[in-house]
């Protein structure tokens, strides 16, 4: 089948507590037009509650994909938004679903794979797995009872891009597949930019940056500014480069010192 514009979008639900809303979440995308469930350390799947409330989007179900983490659930996207019901201590853009919509398609449009992040039902996204999305998605609810039913919210927001695309195909503006693009020019994918991370944690420690304070808040920081930035591959290889540089400079003024 020709790929459509619905092929860009992924809708990931992290460690989900209740079957049901996963079956929930599969109809909720379904009845929308799209068909991709990634699913981060559930609870329980396959299991018959979810088949229950999927009530016959059976397809969405039999083609999730389960992984240990959000990273994996990241894997292959290069735009995330995050669905947090609160203000966590993750300080990137916050956006309503429409706006958070356009940008999502936006991101299709120059044909990126977008991933939908969902929490769990009690505590939603914890500030690691928010810190890992470009934006964070609020439904306007009400202060004193924010939090939405996981599928619905899966809902609100299929339906926000359905509708945002349904006035793209009315004006004749369809998603178009992009031309052949230099796979280097374009941002580097969730993995790519964690693998980068994660040498500039070690490249950080290495050169004893921290003296003593704790990381973490410098590396939220730092995360941030890259996720702001949209790296591309090209340039995360630069960047690369240079911490492992700064490696090596730091372990010959070690063995020097020694
Ligand atoms: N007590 C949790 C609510 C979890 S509800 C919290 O405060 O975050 C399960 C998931 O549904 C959330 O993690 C979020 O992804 C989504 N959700 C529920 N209500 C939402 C809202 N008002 N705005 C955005 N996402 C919401």
């Amino acid at each position: 089948m020709a790929p459509t514009p619905y092929d860009h979008f992924r809708f990931v639900l992290v460690r989900t507590s209740h079957s049901g809303n996963i079956g929930s979440a599969a109809r909720a995308i379904r009845t929308m037009g799209f068909d991709r469930l990634t699913l981060v350390a559930p609870n329980r799947f396959p299991d018959p509650e979810a088949t229950a409330l999927a009530a016959g989007a059976d397809d969405v179900l039999a083609n999730a994909v389960v992984v240990d983490d959000v990273v994996g659930g990241l894997a292959g996207t290069t735009f995330a938004l995050g669905l947090s019901a609160r203000r966590r201590g993750v300080n990137i853009p916050e956006l309503d679903p429409r706006e958070g919509a356009a940008q999502a398609i936006a991101a299709a449009r120059r044909g990126e794979q977008v991933a939908l992040v969902f929490g769990n039902e009690r505590t939603g996204l914890e500030n690691d797995e928010l810190s890992r999305c470009h934006a964070m998605v609020r439904i306007p609810s009400v202060d004193d009872f924010s939090s939405l039913n996981l599928s619905q919210a899966v809902q609100v927001v299929a339906y926000e891009i359905r509708t945002a695309l349904l006035a793209e195909q009315a004006q004749a503006a369809p998603v178009a597949e992009p031309a052949e693009v230099d796979p280097d020019e374009v941002p580097a994918d969730a993995e790519q930019v964690e693998r980068f991370f994660t040498h500039l944690g070690e490249t950080l420690d290495d050169i004893e940056f921290h003296k003593g304070r704790s990381p973490t808040t410098i590396m939220l920081k730092l995360r941030k500014l890259f996720l702001r930035a949209r790296p591309e591959l090209r340039e995360l290889r630069i960047l690369h480069g240079i911490l492992a540089d700064a490696q090596r400079m730091a372990d010959m003024a070690h063995k020097k010192g020694d």
